[in-house]
């Protein structure tokens, strides 16, 4: 018995060793096993990643990316007349406010503006008019806080017109303020008048938001509701390109003028 127990227990020592190197190679082939796969695991990531990356730069312009125009380094507020509680004045035909014409006009003026490179800050966008509702309007001193903090290079607001006395009377017209814009206010009033053909004389204003910040300021009341012809083409796109391309124009030959003094 003590000897076949013996060849027994040498027998179950060989299995025991045999299991024990057995394990030992297990565990340090899946020790392998995770590091490479993890590694591998990453660099498909990593790949993954930058391929996403590589689509999105070649497919979604970043939004912060400035367009490099005439315009680029230039700051320009676009102040869109009324709104909410205020429609401003009321086509007599049409019942075109001049509250919504103004934002329409002013987002056409905003994104050829950018086209030119220009940063521009609205002091009144869709979502700030939602928010007024019908029972508010934005306060001047609202506008006025915008303006000042812009610390911007040029104010254009955008209304429109109406001539109690003349149905006869159309055409852009210019109020201005004395201080640093009657140079700007001057050929602007030109180049509208020479496009539309009509002979108007831009007026001298020193309140409204022409009297806040340090920067040229105009507005452009941009035709006449108390004309027949006036209310109508200001309602047609063609027309509002028109107005905003010669503002435009004169807005990049203000500012060239002023660089070469
Ligand atoms: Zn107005």
């Amino acid at each position: 018995m003590n000897k076949k127990n013996n060849i027994i227990n040498k027998r179950k020592q060989k299995v025991r060793r045999v299991r024990v190197i057995f394990l030992t190679l297990a565990l340090i082939f899946m020790f392998i096993l995770l590091i490479f796969g993890k590694n591998k695991l990453n660099s498909y990531l990593d790949t993954s990643f930058t391929e996403a990356q590589g689509i999105s730069e070649d497919r979604i312009p970043s939004l912060d990316e400035e367009v490099k125009g005439p315009l680029s380094g230039k700051k320009i507020i676009v102040d869109a007349g009324h709104g909410g509680s205020d429609p401003g004045t009321i086509g007599p035909r049409t019942e075109v406010q001049e509250a919504d014409l103004s934002l329409k006009i002013s987002y056409i003026l905003e994104g050829k503006l950018k086209e030119l490179g220009a940063t521009v800050i609205m002091t009144r966008t869709e979502q700030i008019t939602e928010q007024l509702g019908t029972d508010t309007k934005l306060k001047i001193e609202d506008r006025g806080k915008v303006i000042e903090d812009a610390n911007a290079d040029m104010l254009i607001s955008i209304h429109q017109n109406f001539n109690e006395y003349s149905s006869e009377i159309k055409g852009t017209q210019i109020l201005v303020r004395k201080q640093g814009s009657l140079d700007f206010a001057t050929s602007l009033q030109k180049a509208f008048n020479q496009e539309l053909g009509v002979n108007l004389k831009y007026i001298l204003e020193e309140y409204h938001v022409l009297k806040y910040g340090d920067q040229p300021s105009v507005i452009v009341e941009t035709g006449f509701f108390s004309n027949s012809q006036d209310e109508i083409r200001l309602q047609e796109d063609e027309y509002q390109e028109r107005l905003i391309n010669v503002l435009c124009d004169e807005i990049k030959e203000y500012f060239d003028t002023i660089e070469k003094k």
